[in-house]
């Protein structure tokens, strides 16, 4: 069990999300060893997930995720994304996942959807935002010292929990797949003395809802008990 889940999970409202932030904990409902996802106070596997969920809301069950895929990047690097998907308050999101991987490290796409969007679709859109951003790097590796330098003027990734330090911060940064301390790339920036820069925070989720419906699900109401129980 890779103790985790706190530290990344996200909440919302009390509907929080689990995967892939806490993995190898057994399923509370159906015993599957490679439960992720916490819902309220139990940590189930994706499908009982979506039965307790569909049960509290009539909303239809999703389907189950497509199949890994390979993404091979520029540098000849193989990246392996595994496919979640799942109901969150606010919409239907698809994860893509790098496998193989520590928790939090790797590519991470998502893209959420309304409650009633065509999942395929949703499926379709976060397969070629991950080939597109695979497809691009923005570091390369320094010629005379050890570590990255910037290939352009520019560079992109995803802020995650610092492992090394004792309350995660300063972040490391994921960029091309791979994780860099902050000091290892405030080393790749180091070209560029006296330069400007624009620092921009993104949403990691890219939203292609046509609304923003959220549905409630108050942690504690016997119906988010197991189905049937
Ligand atoms: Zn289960």
């Amino acid at each position: 069990m890779i103790l985790g889940a706190q530290q990344g999970e996200t909440a919302i409202g009390r509907w929080a999300l689990g995967s892939p932030y806490c993995e190898g904990v057994v399923c509370q409902d159906c015993g599957d060893p490679a439960a992720s996802t916490r819902l309220g106070d139990v940590v189930v596997c994706d499908r009982c997930c979506d039965v307790r969920i569909a049960e509290y809301t009539g909303l239809p069950r999703l389907p189950d995720p497509p199949p890994p895929f390979l993404v091979r990047g520029p540098d000849g690097r193989d990246h392996r994304l595994r496919f979640k998907i799942w109901r969150a308050p606010t919409g239907v999101e698809v994860q893509l996942d790098e496998m193989g991987l520590p928790v939090g490290e790797g590519y991470r796409f998502a893209v959420l959807g309304d409650h009633d969007a065509d999942i395929e679709d949703l499926v379709a859109r976060v397969r070629s935002l991950a080939e597109y951003e695979v497809g691009r790097l923005y570091l390369e590796p320094a010629r005379h010292r050890e570590g990255w330098v910037l290939r352009d003027d520019e560079v992109a990734g995803q802020l995650v929990w610092n492992d090394q330090a004792g309350d995660g911060r300063p972040y490391s940064v994921v960029i091309d797949g791979r994780t860099l301390s902050w000091q290892e790339l405030g080393t790749a920036l180091e070209s560029y003395e006296g330069w400007r820069f624009r620092l921009v925070i993104e949403d990691s989720i890219e939203d292609v809802r046509r609304g923003a419906d959220i549905i409630e699900l108050p942690v504690g109401d016997d119906r988010l008990g197991p189905p049937g129980g």
